[in-house]
């Protein structure tokens, strides 16, 4: 039998978030994944900024998410002998003439995080009307953060590999039991696939999917996000994720192949430089009417917990999230 104070299900970012708060005040847990290399918080470009929309418009909350997010990163950077995290900017390359006046508007109003661009390889793009910055933001590296973690857990005999499924599941007064698990309290992270979670089957999730492209860019400098209608970022192995669209009606995840013959058509106008694609990825996001984030407790079940709808967002607001989760679980 394994006894912990608590079983997590799921172990994209807002599990391994929420273990690392647990764990970092003492608390027990015991993560079950069925380790799935497409999961969402792999897929992801795993960027940190502080703005949301297309109108450079500043998120209402980017001043206490994003230092919380950068405290917490460096802090199981520290922890797991990681570098997780590093700063870039965005070269934000006009794509009409609107978009380049309102972007000079904005920063001629003050906006604290448009510049005008700092000096990059003009060579090496089709920039007709002009560049602009959008600085600090910062990249995860969500595949050695969500490995290393995991083999962390290992170590601790604290992670098990396995789908699991709610008719295995016993709830006893102030316990839960998984197979040979007992736990206090059961937390669910499943992701988008939450939406499906019988404990919590009222809320409102929307259904949103994503393709995503990994290229390989050679002579391509890695200091910035590169920025038209979709994204070059860097990313592991001196290669580039480059995405995305919003998909909000679909009945499949196979890769859209009509996306990604307009990228790579756009591409060749925009980039200068050979590339190759060596990957075409495709993930939901947890996204949810109002885009509101799920901590909850169940009503009947005390012990079953829910964490979940990070939508857009995981990599910025998921550690503020993990710890308002941690304390909530804990008071
Ligand atoms: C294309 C794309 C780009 C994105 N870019 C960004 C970005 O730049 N910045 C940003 O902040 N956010 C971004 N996001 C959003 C971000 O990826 C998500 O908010 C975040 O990854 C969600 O994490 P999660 O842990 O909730 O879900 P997931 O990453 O999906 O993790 C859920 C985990 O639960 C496991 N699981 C589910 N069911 C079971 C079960 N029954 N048994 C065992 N395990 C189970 C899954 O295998 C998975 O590992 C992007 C998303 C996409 C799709």
């Amino acid at each position: 039998m394994t006894q912990t104070d608590l079983l997590i299900i799921g172990q994209g970012m807002a599990g391994t978030l929420l273990s690392y708060e647990l764990m970092r005040k003492g608390i027990s847990v015991f993560v079950m994944d069925k380790k799935n290399e497409n999961n969402t918080s792999l897929v992801a470009s795993a960027v940190i900024h502080p703005l949301v929309g297309k109108n450079w418009t500043v998120a209402k909350d980017a001043e206490h998410i994003i230092p919380i997010a950068l405290e917490t990163y460096k802090s199981i950077g520290e922890f797991l002998d990681a570098d997780l995290v590093r700063q870039k900017s965005i070269l934000i390359f006009y794509k009409d003439k609107l978009a380049a006046t309102n972007f000079k508007q904005q920063k001629a109003n003050g906006h604290p995080y448009l510049e005008v661009a700092c000096a990059y390889q003009e060579a090496h793009w089709n920039a007709p009307l002009g560049v602009g910055e959008v600085s600090p933001v910062y990249t995860v590296d969500a595949q050695n953060l969500l490995d290393k973690w995991r083999a962390y857990l290992q170590t601790r005999n604290a992670y098990v590999e396995d789908v699991f499924q709610f008719e295995d599941l016993k709830i006893v007064n102030d316990k839960v039991q998984y197979k040979d698990i007992v736990a206090d309290k059961i937390v669910f992270c499943e992701g988008a696939i939450g939406r499906y979670n019988p404990y919590f089957s009222a809320l409102s999730f929307t259904h949103n999917r994503g393709d995503a492209l990994l290229l390989s860019v050679p002579q391509l400098s890695s200091e910035h996000i590169y920025h038209k209608d979709f994204r070059l970022v860097p990313h592991r192995n001196n290669l580039f994720w480059c995405g995305s669209n919003y998909i909000w009606e679909y009945d499949s995840l196979a890769p859209n192949i009509e996306w990604r013959t307009h990228i790579e058509k756009e591409l060749r106008t925009w980039l200068k430089l050979p590339f190759e694609i060596v990957n075409h990825w495709v993930a939901e996001r947890p996204t949810t009417a109002g885009q509101q984030s799920y901590l909850l407790q169940n009503q009947e079940h005390k012990n079953v917990y829910f964490f979940n709808g990070l939508g857009t967002r995981g990599f910025s607001a998921g550690p503020s999230l993990a710890k308002e989760m941690s304390s909530f679980i804990n008071k």
